[in-house]
């Protein structure tokens, strides 16, 4: 029974997603390049990253373990990548940036929050409460391979772009190599790669529901930072694209 109103409740979660994707055509995400005080009370950009991220882990390691179904190698697998991800994002990212005096409005950090203790909770809580659907062999590996891959693009694109600036600096400079030839967000092409293995490698209504969350935060992102970039400087590759090589 619960089941049934946990799959209504994810359906409706994944439409308020379809709304802000929408939404992020016509608003900028304010934080980081695109900040404005115009959202209201300010807070620390570096302390912001940690307190917006952190309740992922937690809520979606407390829904895991006390959850009813018998836990298999593949959940401690999925649980693994899961966890992977969330303590980079939220304790070694924020301590590797470089946004020193740099404030993000609180409301953003709450709509964070928010966003993160639901998937947290829909994701562990479906994991926690569920056999793993039987996908073919080749589909959980092809989906491991993805995460992975995935995962080395968003790091390896995040240190490049962390790296353009030296300690106290806090401006900005047109991103070289590796795939910031190909496109301007190759850390958000990773990421999505990254929840789109972890949805293949075990294919329900929460994993689905994280890729769709991520594709509707992401894809309009770039496009406001590639936006961004040609305003900036005259000199910005017009031959990269947004996001997707080749694609968009
Ligand atoms: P950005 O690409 O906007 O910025 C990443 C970091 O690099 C920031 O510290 C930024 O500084 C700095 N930076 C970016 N471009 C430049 C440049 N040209 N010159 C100098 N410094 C630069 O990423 P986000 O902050 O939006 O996201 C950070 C991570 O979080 C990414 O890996 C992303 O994939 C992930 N994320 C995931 C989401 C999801 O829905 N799953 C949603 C949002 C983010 P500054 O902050 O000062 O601009």
């Amino acid at each position: 029974m619960f089941q049934n109103y946990f799959n209504i409740f994810v359906l409706c979660w994944m439409a308020i997603a379809l709304i802000t994707f929408i939404s992020l055509f016509f608003i900028r995400q304010p934080y980081g390049r695109h900040s404005t005080p115009s959202f209201g009370k300010m807070i620390d950009n570096q302390l912001g990253w940690i307190i917006m991220e952190l309740p992922s882990p937690i809520v979606f390691a407390y829904f895991f373990f006390t959850g009813t179904s018998t836990l298999t190698s593949m959940h401690y697998l999925l649980f693994s990548l899961y966890m992977i991800h969330y303590i980079n994002r939220s304790i070694i990212f924020p301590l590797r940036i470089r946004t020193k005096n740099k404030k993000m409005p609180l409301l953003i950090a709450l709509s964070a929050i928010f966003f993160n203790l639901v998937n947290g909770f829909v994701n562990g809580y479906y994991l926690g409460n569920n056999a793993i659907t039987k996908e073919p062999i080749i589909l959980i590996i092809a989906g491991f391979i993805l995460f992975i891959l995935g995962f080395y693009i968003n790091n390896k694109s995040d240190h490049i772009l962390l790296h353009l600036r030296g300690k106290d600096d806090t401006g900005y400079k047109i991103p070289k190599g590796f795939l910031f030839d190909k496109v301007t967000s190759p850390n958000y092409f990773g990421e999505i790669l990254e929840w789109l293995g972890f949805c293949i490698m075990n294919i329900h209504i929460a994993s689905i529901s994280f890729l769709v969350w991520t594709l509707a935060n992401l894809i309009p992102r770039s496009r406001d930072h590639h936006q961004w970039y040609k305003d900036k400087f005259e000199n910005y590759p017009t031959d990269r694209k947004r996001i997707f090589p080749y694609i968009y």
